[in-house]
């Protein structure tokens, strides 16, 4: 079905009609009929990601970023610590992107010492710090397509290059663009992994997480994702598979209310700098043009000032103050009270994160009603 548009795709791949039905089933046993004593391989039981519910769903994130193979995990960061864990040994090094996911931060600075695996961070619009900072054990360049809570974008084409060309797994987190804004492996990255829990389930209901890509690395990976035991539960399965058909009408509307609400945003007298990659203003405007289909949900804007910035959030009678992104309905954070609060206070200015600034993922409401909730907000 690869010459259908995604938006049919979304629909009509993964979708098994068992027994007739037309809407994929809970398949709650956790254990099957053994049918083959001498294939290991044919034992079949919920921990190893082989039931219906988990089959499908394989095939329909692959088709989603159209790569070879994917796996349902139980969560974005059991997506993340398998490939991660699951591919590097004792003695690589990894070249990761400044500015990533906090818990992703957390798990390569405290948790890879204890492995003996080494890291470097590095700007995501730099190739010659990439190349200033391979090592002849670098084994791994690690990404993000857009960055929290900068909307930074990384040059995707140019990090596929430079991975291919010195023998390194590439990877992506492509949480923040979604398969509809972004596909990664159309760039040339090996694998990509998201937090299903944000945009791909779109609901505030589920925690998930998915690994795609080519079928040699998804086959070296899922022996270790079956031991390191980071399963989606069948009911959260139906929960994603649902919530996915639905994936390309939320983020083409979230795209149009973010690219309306940040344009409203940046005219605004008490808005001192809005941060979108569709803006004209936005340092990597012209890469956001060629990389990505769209400019996403996820945008920020910085006040005045911390007691400003409390005061906005408390004010939206729309806005619902809350971590996390990707919903139907509009969420706003302030980085420097959650996400990037263990900072001191000088690494966030160094990384450009004030007291000032509020990071809104835009839902899937009317655009006139959330602009005038915002504006309300900031009287
Ligand atoms: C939320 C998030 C994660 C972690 O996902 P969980 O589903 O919470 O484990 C990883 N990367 C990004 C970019 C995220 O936003």
């Amino acid at each position: 079905m690869s010459q259908l548009t995604l938006d049919t795709r979304l629909i009509h791949v993964g979708e098994p009609k068992i027994l007739g039905a037309v809407t994929l089933p809970i398949f709650q046993s956790v254990t099957y009929l053994f049918e083959d004593a001498n294939d290991y391989d044919a034992v079949r039981y919920a921990r190893l990601n082989n039931t219906p519910n988990h089959e499908a769903l394989a095939i329909k994130l692959a088709n989603l970023e159209s790569a070879e193979a994917a796996v349902v995990t139980a969560s974005g960061m059991a997506a993340i610590s398998t490939v991660l864990l699951g591919l590097l040994n004792q003695g690589d090094h990894i070249l990761l992107q400044d500015g990533i996911y906090g818990g992703t931060w957390a798990l390569v600075v405290n948790e890879f010492p204890r492995f003996g695996i080494e890291y470097d961070f590095v700007d995501p619009n730099s190739p010659n710090e990439w190349q200033e900072k391979l090592k002849p054990n670098t084994r791994m360049l690690y990404m993000e397509t857009v960055s929290n809570p900068l909307m930074e974008v990384a040059d995707l084409e140019s990090a596929s290059a430079f991975a291919r060309d010195n023998g390194l797994i590439s990877v992506v987190d492509n949480t923040f663009a979604s398969p509809v804004n972004c596909r990664p492996v159309e760039l040339g990255f090996d694998l990509v992994v998201h937090s299903a829990t944000k945009y791909l389930n779109g609901h505030s209901d589920v925690v998930a997480g998915a690994i795609m890509g080519s079928q040699v690395l998804l086959d070296a990976l899922m022996p270790r994702l079956n031991l390191y035991g980071g399963t989606l539960d069948t009911h959260a399965c139906f929960l994603l598979q649902r919530g996915i058909k639905t994936l390309s009408l939320r983020v083409e509307r979230q795209n149009h209310n973010a690219t309306r609400l940040a344009s409203a945003l940046s005219e605004h007298p008490k808005v001192k700098r809005v941060l979108y990659p569709g803006l004209i203003s936005h340092p990597r405007h012209a890469l956001a043009r060629r990389i990505l289909h769209g400019f996403g949900g996820m945008l920020s804007f910085e006040v005045e000032n911390a007691e400003v910035a409390a005061r906005v959030c408390s004010r939206l009678q729309l806005g619902v103050d809350a971590p996390s992104l990707g919903g139907v309905e509009t969420l706003v954070t302030r980085p420097t009270t959650t996400s990037h609060k263990p900072l001191s206070q000088e690494a966030r200015e160094r990384l450009g994160i004030r007291d000032g600034l509020i990071r809104v993922s835009v839902g899937i409401e009317d655009a006139d009603d959330l602009i005038d909730d915002f504006v309300r907000a900031l009287q």
